[in-house]
């Protein structure tokens, strides 16, 4: 029995009032862990105490807080293999990935320690004699949802700031990944010296995510998710005039400018439509390339596809698994064959073998086909020839979605100059799709999400009210 038998099955972590719940390596089909499942009682147990706890927290010196961000950062990058190790059979991560993702985990922990020091609040100008302040205070429970895709990272980059800045947490993690997107954070989190009451892991279905959006104890929501999904969210919590963040789908586009180096190119473009077999918000979604080199571009990408070794994660071989379950995979390919059936060339890929999808690269894909115009959310590169600049922009703006857009160029100011004209969350000059890093902004547009937050200033503004406060010497006086 591993400590993560003994963990789950002693309540430590996880309630239970659902009973229990398998968890299955995607590549194996094998149960790897038993855990407890939440249910909405659960969830009222868990805000209060969170709501308890946090009084004392908030209450702290932040330098407390502060250090148990630092000592988990400590922990983790001790022993990445505290994530790692269900990171891929769990969420069938190659292990590049799981690696990459803990070391974002760590990094995010480090940020959350320097937030909690920050300032927060500015002193404003008054026309009294007074001492007139704006300053950041927590909300007090954040509900944190988040997905299975890189489950650790999209929980914790919301869990660690709002923990560093004074709130409790509850976290529903996607029922799929539970151990990683919540379990082993809360554990290391525990292990760091974060007081009890703080940080509730619900492992749970869309059912419980919806209770924990409606319930009037929970002021913050900090959603990862589908677009669908967080549109439901969206009307949920309108009404009850909560403070919603919503990090949402994409379909972003790499734009291969006249100038560029093919071949560079063609490694940029695999890696951002192939990593983790696309199933992250910022794959690379659309390839725009000038018409007299798409053909030598396509091949390229086609090689590559072609020489990638997809496989049981565990084997170190392999860098790619297992798409995460059979609906996710029908999905992906019935997007394929319909591209292909609405005119698309097959370069390399559409085939599977179980829940191993090859990568498939699609080149002449019409705009209006599924695989250009829907997030797909599998390793599909669908390429496109364009004639002018002018129209590849408007190409790329014409999705629904707004999350993150790359610009491959010899010529980066002027690529500076293109970033302008488009409407994206994040655009990368010379770098694929997919990045994140603590310290940065990260928000979609469009359809993507709403707001940008994350990053050490729009932390404050996500996970904090602001309070105007004034403070004078003596009773201001009054005509009457
Ligand atoms: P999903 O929306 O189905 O599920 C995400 C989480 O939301 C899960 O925990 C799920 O249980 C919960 N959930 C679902 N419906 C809910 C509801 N009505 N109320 C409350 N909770 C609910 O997403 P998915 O398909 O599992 O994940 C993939 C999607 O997430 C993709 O669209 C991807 O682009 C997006 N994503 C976005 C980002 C980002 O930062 N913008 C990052 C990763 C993934």
């Amino acid at each position: 029995m591993s400590i993560w038998d003994e963990k789950i099955f002693d309540g430590a972590f996880v309630p239970g009032g659902a009973g229990t719940m398998p968890v299955t390596a995607p590549a194996t089909g094998e149960t790897i862990a038993t855990i407890g499942q939440a249910d909405v009682a659960d969830l009222d147990k868990a805000v209060a105490a969170a709501k308890q706890a946090q009084r004392a927290w908030a209450a702290l010196p932040y330098t407390e807080r502060a250090a148990v961000m630092t000592k988990a950062a400590a922990i983790l990058e001790a022993e990445p293999d505290r994530l790692t190790r269900w990171l891929v059979p769990e969420a069938g991560s190659g292990q590049g990935k799981a690696g990459f993702e803990a070391m974002l985990v760590t990094s995010e922990l480090s940020a959350a320690a320097a937030l909690a020091a920050q300032p927060y609040g500015q002193m404003l100008r008054s026309m009294k004699p007074r001492v007139s302040i704006g300053r950041h205070v927590p909300v007090g429970v954040v509900g944190v949802i988040s997905p299975f895709n890189f489950p650790a990272i999209l929980s914790m980059r919301s869990v660690a700031p709002a923990l560093a800045l004074g709130n409790a947490v509850v976290l529903k993690p996607d029922p799929r990944t539970s151990i990683s997107g919540g379990l082993v954070l809360a554990e290391i989190l525990a292990e760091a010296g974060l007081p009890e009451g703080l940080l509730h892991v619900l492992p749970a279905g869309a059912e419980v995510g919806a209770a924990l959006v409606a319930h009037p104890d929970v002021p913050c929501i900090s959603f990862t998710g589908s677009t669908a999904a967080g549109r439901k969210i969206g009307e949920a919590a309108g009404p009850l005039l909560k403070k919603v963040h919503l990090e949402l789908g994409g379909n972003n586009a790499l734009l291969v400018l006249p100038d560029a180096d093919i071949d560079a190119a063609a490694s940029a473009g695999a890696w951002g439509s192939f990593l983790h077999q696309g199933q992250i918000c910022m794959t690379t979604g659309r390839h725009l390339v000038p018409k007299d080199k798409v053909e030598e571009y396509a091949a390229k990408l086609a090689a590559k596809a072609e020489a990638i070794p997809v496989g049981d994660p565990t084997d170190p071989a392999n860098a790619l698994g297992p798409i995460i379950d059979q609906r996710q995979l029908e999905n992906v390919h019935a997007i394929v064959e319909d591209t292909v059936a609405a005119g698309a060339k097959l370069l390399a890929g559409g085939t599977h073998d179980g829940l191993f999808y090859r990568p498939t690269v699609l080149a002449d894909v019409p705009l209006d086909s599924p695989a250009f115009s829907q997030e797909i959310f599998g390793p599909v590169a669908p390429v496109v020839g364009y004639d002018s600049v002018e129209e590849a922009i408007e190409i790329i703006n014409s999705s629904e979605y707004g999350l993150s857009v790359s610009l491959l160029t010899a010529n980066p100011f002027k690529a500076f100059e293109f970033a302008d004209r488009i409407t994206s969350g994040a655009v990368h000059i010379n770098d694929q799709t997919v990045d994140d890093e603590a310290v940065a902004p990260f928000g979609g547009a469009k359809a993507s999400g709403v707001g940008g937050h994350f990053g050490t200033s729009a932390n404050l503004d996500t996970f904090c009210d602001i309070q105007w406060v004034t403070i004078q010497s003596e009773i201001e006086r009054y005509p009457f």
